[in-house]
């Protein structure tokens, strides 16, 4: 079977015949290989090495036992993931999910996305990711640090500053970050602080660290925009979510003069015809953890709450997907295309169904993949482990020049990899192939492993 399409297609099948009920994980593995035949033709080398297979397949995957204690004494157990799933380019990688829908094909699609994302910035990481099953909404101050530290208990014989260094992801933030690092320096006695990202600010975080995915999704889409001749001051702006990256997002395009006129949670969408009132919104969402209805009664009249809608609904040149996997499909695209949309730029993990993207580069959208869009967060992670290493703070204004300059540069390599691949403009295969080559150099010069 020499036929480089065909021997994917066969490596696919197996792929979900070996790891059943993993639909995510399924899909995110065939975006990749559906763009890596031209590689393997140009590249024959790889598949001799048997490269994919051996991407495909986690280094390590940890599933263990979370109980801990509610306020009112009940014994809860969830299930912690961690999947350590490549090292080649640097300690394994990625964040921490905490939210009901996590299960281990879900920690395999962020892990695998995570590889190609981590290789684009340039940065040395491997890619990994892990979470739980828990769902943090609700829960006190007091139950969210028992199921951390609980977390921990078993996480940290696992990772290490040089081994695997997780950081946030949704239902994760600085006040997780900070009772993981915390149980991890009681139980270890060292003060290793490059084993997490996002911490504090005072005790080794990052400037511009909770920033970054948001601020770095937004730069990425004017880069876009610019190769079109167009610029984002101006411009309308749909936003999905209301976490951290959502939050960031409206902040950036603001600062670059767009207008971001909504944002959504799980029970529905505001859009507000005066542009995000963005001290009102962190108010919700940061201090009291409300919900994104609370904005809307409180905003005014130029506010309205639509329960259950979705954001794509609403006229805008752009878009930023920000909440989560899948929450924007083909109807919502038709919608956005109809609407007149001029980019997409995703800042969450794949929110984009496999359709709706191919309608948007049918329809001539500029298309940024999660991989590249997204990838803002994990870079400054990586500026973070320097920081950390060199026991040194950066200014705000130095490493928002890194992330502005890192962020270019994935756009560069992406834009120039579809070129030379036959597919101008084609970020998803872009991106997709450039992390590829990056990975699959470094497997192939370091042996079967
Ligand atoms: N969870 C983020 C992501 O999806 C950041 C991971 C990190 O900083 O390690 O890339």
């Amino acid at each position: 079977m020499t036929d480089p399409k065909q021997r994917l297609d066969v490596l696919r099948a197996d792929i979900e015949r070996r790891n059943p009920a993993q639909p995510e994980f399924h899909q995110a593995v065939r975006e990749v290989l559906d763009t890596l035949a031209p590689v393997f033709a140009a590249r024959p080398e790889y598949a001799e090495a048997g490269l994919v297979e051996r991407l495909v397949e986690p280094e390590r995957q940890i599933i263990f036992r979370v109980p801990w204690t509610d306020d009112r004494g009940r014994v809860h157990v969830n299930r912690g993931y961690r999947v350590e799933f490549n090292s080649a380019l640097g300690p394994y990688k990625g964040g921490l999910r905490f939210h009901p829908s996590v299960d281990i094909g879900v920690v395999k699609f962020l892990g695998f996305e995570q590889i190609f994302k981590n290789a684009l910035t340039g940065l040395g990481i491997g890619g990994g990711k892990g979470g739980s099953d828990f769902d943090p909404h609700g829960r006190s101050d007091a139950e969210v640090m028992r199921f951390c530290q609980s977390f921990m208990t078993e996480l940290y014989r696992h990772i290490g500053e040089h081994t695997d260094v997780p950081a946030g992801d949704i239902g994760v933030g600085g006040r997780e970050i900070g009772y993981l690092f915390g149980q991890y320096r009681r139980i270890t006695n060292r003060w290793e602080a490059g084993v997490l990202t996002g911490k504090g600010q005072g005790w080794g975080g990052s400037e511009i660290r909770p920033e970054a995915t948001g601020y770095g999704s937004v730069l990425f889409a004017g880069e876009m925009l610019a190769v079109k001749g167009v610029s984002l001051d101006g411009l309308t702006a749909v936003v999905s979510g209301s976490g951290n990256v959502a939050l960031y997002t409206v902040e950036k395009l603001q600062q670059l003069g767009a207008n971001p006129l909504t944002c959504s949670d799980s029970q529905g969408y505001v859009v507000d015809d005066k542009g995000i009132d963005l001290a009102l919104l962190r108010q919700i969402k940061e201090v009291e953890r409300g919900r994104v209805s609370e904005y809307a009664a409180r905003r005014g009249p130029s506010a309205r709450f639509v329960p259950g809608g979705r954001v794509w609904e609403v006229p805008a040149d752009v878009a930023f997907p920000s909440a989560t996997q899948n929450e924007l499909g083909a109807d919502d695209a038709r919608a956005l295309i109809a609407n007149g949309v001029k980019a997409v730029s995703e800042g969450a993990n794949m929110p984009t169904t496999p359709e709706a993207v191919h309608l948007f580069q049918a329809a001539g959208v500029a298309f940024g993949p999660g991989k590249a869009a997204n990838a803002g967060g994990v870079a400054v992670s990586a500026l973070e482990m320097s920081q950390n290493a060199g026991r040194s703070a950066w200014s705000r204004d130095r490493v928002e020049d890194e992330l502005a300059g890192i962020m270019r540069e994935i756009h560069r390599v992406a834009y120039e990899t579809a070129a030379r691949y036959d597919a101008p403009g084609d970020y998803v295969t872009g991106a997709n192939i450039a992390g590829f080559e990056r990975v699959a150099d470094a497997m192939l010069a370091q042996g079967v492993i």
